[in-house]
């Protein structure tokens, strides 16, 4: 397959927001403000922080800024696996919180049926698809993972279906499948983009005043409150702050230490015509995932286009962010080439968009929690690669630190523990280059992990997307 063929006419644009319904973008703030809540960032974090304090309290003034316009960042160019896990994965939370993991759990699947509700209740049409999700193995040291994998999984009442060679292939055809396990009930399918703008709609609908290009520049204590300085000279002095910011430059130094922006990239294909969807199969629509380190994810978009993202987790030195790094044809081309590999049959298929966003990542992989300004800002971040689901969960836990008063969740190990924090550069550059190599390294030797990564297992430490 001629890949360069394949990509030439994609854009560079994220495909989920490259539409015409995309809101137009609210006006910026000018003038001081006064509020009893501000969300700083409107991803899903903020987005779920602002739509939940209106509804426990109609009656609070909710302010939210966002530096671009919300749902433009990781929430928007997602490939919309929403699962209930709150600790990227049963495997990752049951080794990191075993005492823990079973409430975790159950909070987990209890966070996504209200997300759902609430989908329900706004109306928000971003196409759920209770399809599940296949994690497939490609190598056959993977098998053995695979299977422990879902014994994990069934102790924890999951419903999952363990699929042979052909059992996978019947599902989905592709000659690199040598089994899977299908997670069935854990893991939704939806347009990332879409969930943003319900959630920002319904935000708007509840009354939480949102301004958009709007970037927080600096935080101080101000009498019994915090104020906001933004760009442009606004500000906004609330009661509390709920810093939902990911993986941009913290606003709270604290936290430089425990975040790292890691660049995720997908492809998105034209819509297949029927006889090539055919020659796939696919009709039960699961998320797909293979078992690498290096792993790929994909999935069928609502018009029968391929998603297809993943392998490549670039970090660049000092947490670089920029727009420039969303592009990176070397691994857009190497994306391309493992999407021929797993589906020859759709030689000749083209893509239309390509890009890459920004992961979260920290040494757990999955969000810690804090406050600063004396109890009156609390933060949720370091969601890493798994933030669809688990954000309505981290700003529920951020709005039960604001309260001031313990509740069950906050009360977690889980909540109140933090992860290792990255070394400083230059080791740190060194440290996640070597983990990324040594990660290459394993995928190519049938998984055997070398001295450098058995040492970070051993740590409780790692680096992921
Ligand atoms: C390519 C890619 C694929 C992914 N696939 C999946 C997936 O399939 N399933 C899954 O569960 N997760 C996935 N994720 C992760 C998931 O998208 C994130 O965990 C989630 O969207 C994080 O939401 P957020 O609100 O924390 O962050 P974001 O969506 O990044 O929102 C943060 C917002 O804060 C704003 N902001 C930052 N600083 C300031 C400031 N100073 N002032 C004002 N605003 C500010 C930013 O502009 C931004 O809009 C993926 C991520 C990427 C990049």
């Amino acid at each position: 397959m001629n890949v360069g063929r394949a990509l030439a006419d994609a854009q560079p644009r994220v495909f989920w927001l490259d539409r015409p319904e995309r809101p137009d973008p609210l006006p910026p703030l000018s003038g001081s403000l006064e509020a009893d809540l501000l969300v700083v960032g409107g991803g899903y974090a903020g987005l779920w922080a602002a739509l939940q304090a209106k509804q426990d309290d109609p009656g609070r003034d909710v302010v939210l800024v966002e530096a671009g316009t919300c749902g433009w960042a990781a929430s928007g160019r997602n490939g919309g696996f929403c699962a209930t896990s709150l600790t990227h994965g049963l495997a990752n939370g049951a080794a990191r919180f075993p005492d823990e993991i079973s409430t975790l759990e159950t909070l987990g699947a209890a966070n996504l049926d209200a997300m759902l509700a609430t989908i329900s209740l706004f109306d928000i049409r971003c196409d759920v698809e209770r399809t599940g999700e296949i994690s497939l193995a490609t190598a056959p040291h993977q098998l053995a993972d695979l299977a422990a994998d879902a014994a994990l999984a069934r102790r924890h009442g999951h419903d999952v279906v363990v699929l042979g060679r052909d059992e996978v292939r019947a599902e989905v055809a592709s000659p690199t499948y040598l089994g899977g396990v299908w997670h069935r009930d854990r893991t939704v399918m939806l347009d990332p983009a879409r969930l943003a703008w319900g959630l920002r709609a319904a935000c708007l609908s509840l009354g939480v005043r949102i301004f958009e290009h709007t970037r927080v520049t600096g935080l101080a204590s101000s009498g019994a409150g915090v104020v906001a300085r933004c760009f442009g000279g606004g500000s906004v002095r609330a009661g509390g702050v709920v810093l939902a910011a990911n993986a941009f430059p913290p606003l709270l130094r604290r936290l430089r230490a425990f975040v790292v922006p890691v660049y995720d990239y997908a492809l998105v294909t034209r819509p297949l015509t029927p006889a090539e969807l055919a020659s796939v199969g696919w009709r039960q629509r699961q998320g797909l995932a293979d078992s690498g380190n290096q792993f790929h994810y994909y999935r069928l978009t609502a018009d029968n286009r391929i998603l297809f993202g993943g392998y490549d987790a670039v970090y660049h030195y000092g947490n670089r962010m920029a727009p420039s790094l969303a592009r990176s044809a070397p691994t857009f081309a190497t994306l391309a080439r493992h999407f021929f590999s797993t589906f020859p049959q759709l030689e000749g298929v083209t893509f239309t968009h390509q890009w890459g966003g920004v992961v979260d990542t920290c040494t757990r992989f999955c969000a810690f929690f804090g406050t600063a300004f004396g109890g009156r800002l609390a933060y949720a971040t370091g969601f890493t690669g798994l933030g669809v689901g688990a954000t309505r969960f981290g700003a529920r836990v951020a709005l039960d630190l604001l309260s001031g008063s313990p509740t069950p969740v906050t009360t977690l190990d889980f909540v109140r523990s933090r992860p290792m924090p990255f070394p400083p550069e230059p080791l740190r550059s060194l440290v996640i280059n070597a983990t990324r190599w040594s990660m290459a390294q394993a995928d190519a030797h049938e998984g055997r992990r070398n001295l450098w990564l058995r040492t970070l297992d051993r740590l409780g430490l790692g680096f992921d997307s």
